[in-house]
């Protein structure tokens, strides 16, 4: 087991957004968090990566409870969030971005990344503001990787990005799996989520509301419905 989380609680103020959510990664595993807008999938992802401190709950992360360490010692550790806005630095061009996200016992090497994202390497002099949407999701996928990660998580990746890009982000995300890297994605394309995931959860009002494997929840009809309008 890569992560546990226990009955997570959070607030933002006094509305009680988080009411107990509870859920597991497995070695190698895409688990998906859907559910409708305010469900609390963002304040999920944040309070595990500790940018919010869960008033209760555990976050066991490779078999120790980081649920009250700062945020810059869970990253640390290997628990990478990539938010949804995605922190790229403007100023500086795609490979300086990279480089300074760099870690020297990491696995990861730049050419590692610019394998699977070629459009990085070809615009690895480009200025990060003169990327486009899905170039800046790629980098900061790829900033991610550099920075050796335990277990990724990504808060809407393909989010407002052509058909065309989602479909590549799509094909480099399976590829990131594919070296065993566990995978934490909140994503409202429910396509998306079914080509990835191994599993899903859907929260409703801060709570684990259903759980099932791919292949169940591809035919569930009824739980799509239900859960999150469409089916
Ligand atoms: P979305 O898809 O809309 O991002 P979500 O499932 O990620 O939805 P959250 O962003 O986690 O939901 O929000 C959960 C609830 O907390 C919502 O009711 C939202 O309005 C509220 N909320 C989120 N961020 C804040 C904040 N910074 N201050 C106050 N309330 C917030």
């Amino acid at each position: 087991m890569v992560l546990e989380v226990h009955d997570l609680h959070a607030y933002y103020g006094k509305s009680h957004v988080l009411q107990g959510v509870s859920m597991e990664v497995r070695a190698g595993e895409v688990v998906t968090l859907l559910g409708r807008n305010g469900a609390g999938k963002t304040t999920t992802l944040r309070s595990i990566a500790g940018s919010l401190t869960p008033p209760q709950g555990k976050v066991i992360f490779e078999g120790r409870d980081v649920a009250r360490s700062e945020a810059y010692r869970i990253a640390a550790g290997g628990l990478c969030l990539v938010p949804e806005h995605r922190g790229i630095f403007s100023l500086l061009s795609v490979e300086e971005n990279l480089t300074i996200a760099m870690r020297k016992r990491s696995p990861w090497q730049l050419a590692d990344v610019y394998r699977i994202f070629p459009r990085l390497k070809e615009r690895r002099k480009n200025g990060g503001a003169r990327l486009s949407g899905g170039e800046q999701q790629m980098l900061a996928i790829a900033r991610a990787l550099l920075n050796d990660p335990k277990l990724l998580m990504l808060d809407e990746p393909v989010e407002g990005l052509a058909p065309v890009i989602v479909e590549e982000i799509v094909d480099q995300l399976k590829q990131v799996s594919a070296t065993g890297m566990p995978i934490v994605l909140v994503e409202q394309n429910l396509e998306v989520c079914c080509q990835l995931a191994d599993r899903h959860y859907i929260l409703e009002q801060g709570r684990v509301v259903y759980t099932a494997d791919n292949a169940a929840f591809v035919d569930d009809h009824a739980a799509k419905d239900r859960y999150l309008g469409v089916n």
